[in-house]
């Protein structure tokens, strides 16, 4: 069984007098044969912590496990891992079937005949079969791309790690790689550890993803249970494009009160926020919709400021008051139908469904309801 344990693992760099946590307590089990997308902005310390899995970075505390072997003090070659790096790291001097090779060479006794077979099996299951006279320099990105996959692939490691490896391929190539590295990783079973900043490749590729920021674990869960159910605030701004609408409210009764709009809430939202009352409310532009009218209390005149078209589907910028400035309004997004036909100038009437709305915390972040 390949299942990767991280418990409360910390790692910190000293710069100088300035100690940087990279990676602070963070505790997650990966389980065999899963897929753990992880995913946060720059400098969250996605890398550092892939980089401790492959036993390319000491750890500061914590332990990590593959099964029931701690490996915090086995060589990273040792691991029974690979790892595919964003530069693709091959060698500039050797074929493709030499780059393949080379790993096994050094780390088996296998007889040449036999590593031979192993590296044209992968070469076919990856497309490149062709190629593996050539060297990288006569590879498009993509192949080399390929490549640093079949030479991980080959080796037939127990857990994959993989920091960016989709990131130097241009948009289309990237839509392919993302749904083949799926078949493959489904295929194969390896337990793969996949870092990537980029949310698409989260949402889309992982059977769950890890969400860290500041070094800290902010959630892991299935991707939708992440979008829908974010744990705090900021995993709530992190997925979804446009972002969710955030507003600063206080709750007063059966009301939350912002500044330039008061919202009725439901026993059952009141039943989730206890004591709370210094609260934001987040809803996803997606959930707004525009309706005829203003005839119930979740429904807000607003000025459409811009419409940005995108053939599906429109965005569509808004404020509040109609009679405000835009520049100083309270200003939300929506995405709608593209069919729907509104202006720059336009008055219209959104309605924000009581049952999409998120409620943090507004001091610690933490979703209350
Ligand atoms: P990116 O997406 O930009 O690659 P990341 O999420 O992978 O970022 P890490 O590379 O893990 O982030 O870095 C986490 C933090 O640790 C950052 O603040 C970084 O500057 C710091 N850090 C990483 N490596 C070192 C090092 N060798 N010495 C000092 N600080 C480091």
């Amino acid at each position: 069984m390949a299942t990767l344990e991280l418990d409360s693992v910390t790692k910190t760099f000293q710069d100088g007098d300035e100690e940087i946590v990279a990676v602070d307590d963070i505790s997650m089990s990966i389980d065999d044969g899963e897929f753990l997308v992880v995913v946060g902005p720059s400098g969250c310390g996605k890398s550092t912590t892939l980089r401790m899995i492959a036993g390319l970075e000491t750890i500061t505390s914590g332990t990590i496990a593959l099964g029931d072997r701690v490996i915090n003090d086995v060589k990273s070659q040792d691991r029974d891992i690979a790892m595919v790096f964003q530069s693709y790291a091959l060698y500039p001097h050797m074929s493709v079937k030499q780059n393949m090779s080379f790993g096994l060479e050094e780390s088996t006794d296998l007889p040449d005949d036999e590593i031979s077979r192993m590296v044209t099996e992968t070469g076919e299951l990856l497309d490149i079969g062709e190629l593996l006279g050539r060297k990288p320099k006569d590879l498009s990105g993509g192949q080399q791309q390929r490549v640093a996959l079949g030479r991980a692939i080959v080796r037939d490691p127990e857990v994959f790690l993989m920091d960016e490896p989709l990131s130097n391929l241009d948009a289309k190539l990237r839509a392919e790689m993302r749904t083949e590295l799926q078949r493959l990783q489904n295929d194969l079973g390896v337990t793969t550890v996949y870092v990537t900043h980029d949310q698409t490749e989260a949402m889309t590729m992982g059977d769950r993803i890890a969400i860290l920021d500041g070094g800290e674990l902010q959630q892991i869960a299935e991707p939708l249970k992440c979008y829908h159910e974010p744990a705090n605030q900021f995993v709530a701004s992190f997925l979804g494009e446009p972002s969710m609408n955030f507003f600063d409210v206080t709750r007063d009764g059966d009301r939350l009160v912002g500044d330039v709009f008061e919202y009725p809430v439901g026993d059952d939202v009141r039943a989730n926020l206890g004591e709370t009352t210094d609260l934001v409310l987040g809803i996803r532009p997606e959930a707004i919709e525009l309706v005829e009218g203003e005839s119930d209390a979740h429904e807000f005149e607003m000025t459409v400021d811009v419409v940005e078209p995108m053939g599906d589907e429109n965005t569509v910028y808004l404020h509040f008051d109609p009679d405000a400035d835009p520049e100083s309004a309270e200003t939300l997004v929506a995405t709608i139908d593209g069919f729907t036909r509104v202006s720059e100038g336009d008055t219209v009437t959104a309605r924000i469904p009581e049952d999409a709305i998120h409620l943090f915390d507004r001091v610690t972040g933490e979703a209350l309801h």
